[in-house]
């Protein structure tokens, strides 16, 4: 595996292998790496012949600086996780990606980002859309992997990517947890191992909503038993649980058969902020 830091680097091996004809898988991460990331690794791999896998903690969309402080980082342990895995690990630092300043472009990406991580976390999909949009270009990858754990995300990048026709297959790989159920999560690093308990209360919560919409469709009453559930825990601190269209990322009022509706939640534990989800057809 290649450990490349510069743009220039990256490009001259990206060049050597289309000129063999070889085709690009690329996994953008913000390091850290756990099994989640390591999948989509995986899936890459049998996708393309070649991975690439940024590590990169993006500045841009972190709307709190004490956040972005806190993020944890092992590139050590992230190089050596990879190692068998990835063809390159490319680790930019924040002064070669942004050599010319922050770029003035504004991403507007509608509907989708007035909702659930749009409305919590101002700014977060413009820095998103820009890193992903110069990554993209960097890399020139024919298939990018991303995980259904940021579902906003996924959403967002697929719009780009039709927004700005950029030639890139996109893949959406399910979520990874542990054997109790927690999404993995780099900043699950952060959590005391009580808080690591408490956390499991949002997977109990979601799950106790879709079980609810599966065998009923009144959404007020499954969305308050999913509510209920959260209380049950003094430590953790919600900022929304929503009941939202899977394709719009909308809240729903009403549900039939065959709808594809989404679960979502986010908060805090410990004073890190998590997020999870459950996607439902009904
Ligand atoms: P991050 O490093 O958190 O920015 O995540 C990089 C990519 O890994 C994103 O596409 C995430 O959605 C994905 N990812 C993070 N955690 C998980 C997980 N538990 N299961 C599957 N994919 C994940």
């Amino acid at each position: 595996m290649l450990v490349l830091d510069t743009i220039e680097a990256i490009q001259h091996q990206i060049f050597e292998w289309k000129k063999q004809g070889l085709t690009i898988g690329f996994v953008p991460t913000m390091g850290s790496l756990h099994e989640g990331h390591v999948e989509l690794v995986r899936t890459s791999n049998s996708a393309c012949d070649k991975t690439v896998v940024s590590v990169f903690v993006n500045a841009t969309q972190f709307n709190d600086a004490s956040d972005f402080q806190k993020y944890p980082r092992d590139i050590d342990a992230d190089i050596d996780q990879l190692a068998d895995l990835a063809d390159i690990i490319f680790t930019p630092s924040h002064e070669e990606m942004y050599s010319n300043g922050i770029p003035s472009v504004h991403f507007n990406f509608g509907a989708l980002e007035t909702v659930m991580e749009g409305k919590y976390r101002a700014g977060h999909f413009n820095g998103v859309g820009t890193v992903v949009s110069k990554l993209f270009n960097i890399v020139q990858p024919d298939k990018a992997v991303f995980g259904q754990k940021d579902i906003q995300q996924y959403a967002i990048i697929q719009q780009l990517v039709r927004d700005l026709s950029f030639p890139i297959e996109l893949i959406c790989n399910s979520i990874i947890r542990n054997e109790k159920g927690l999404a993995l999560s780099s900043r699950n690093k952060r959590l005391s191992v009580k808080g690591e308990e408490v956390a499991l209360q949002l997977y109990k919560a979601i799950n106790i909503v879709g079980d609810r919409l599966k065998s009923s469709s009144k959404i007020s009453e499954a969305y308050h038993l999913g509510l209920e559930c959260i209380k049950e825990e003094q430590d953790i601190t919600l900022d929304y649980l929503e009941i939202v269209d899977a394709k719009t990322l909308h809240e729903v009022t009403s549900i039939q058969k065959g709808d594809e509706i989404v679960i979502c939640i986010a908060a805090f534990v410990d004073d890190v902020r998590l997020i999870d989800n459950l996607l439902l057809s009904i």
